[in-house]
């Protein structure tokens, strides 16, 4: 499924978005980091420390992945650091890549 940071939280499931947008509530999203490749890696508190890494085209979602064991495509740690990605101001400063 291909989303952006626009409407991830409208085509993913309602009860995935609310466990994501808690996680970032709370506070459980420790760092975010740009890597050196133009990704973005995170650091999400959960029963354990995951890392996420988003990869973003302009505001399009092009790659996600976490390190949970949630069987699904796309956990609630990754929808947490989508929640953050876009209220981040700093992507304004990457206009169209
Ligand atoms: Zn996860």
């Amino acid at each position: 499924m291909s989303f952006t940071l626009r409407d991830f939280d409208l085509l993913l499931p309602a009860d995935l978005v609310a466990r994501g947008r808690a996680l970032l509530a709370e506070g459980a999203v420790l760092e975010i980091v740009r890597t050196e490749d133009g990704d973005w890696q995170a650091s999400v508190k959960g029963t354990d420390v995951y890392n996420v890494r988003i990869a973003l085209t302009d505001r399009e979602i092009r790659a996600h992945q976490c390190s949970c064991p949630f069987p699904g495509e796309t956990c609630k740690h990754q929808v947490a650091v989508l929640f953050w990605l876009r209220r981040d101001s700093r992507l304004e400063a990457f206009p169209g890549e």
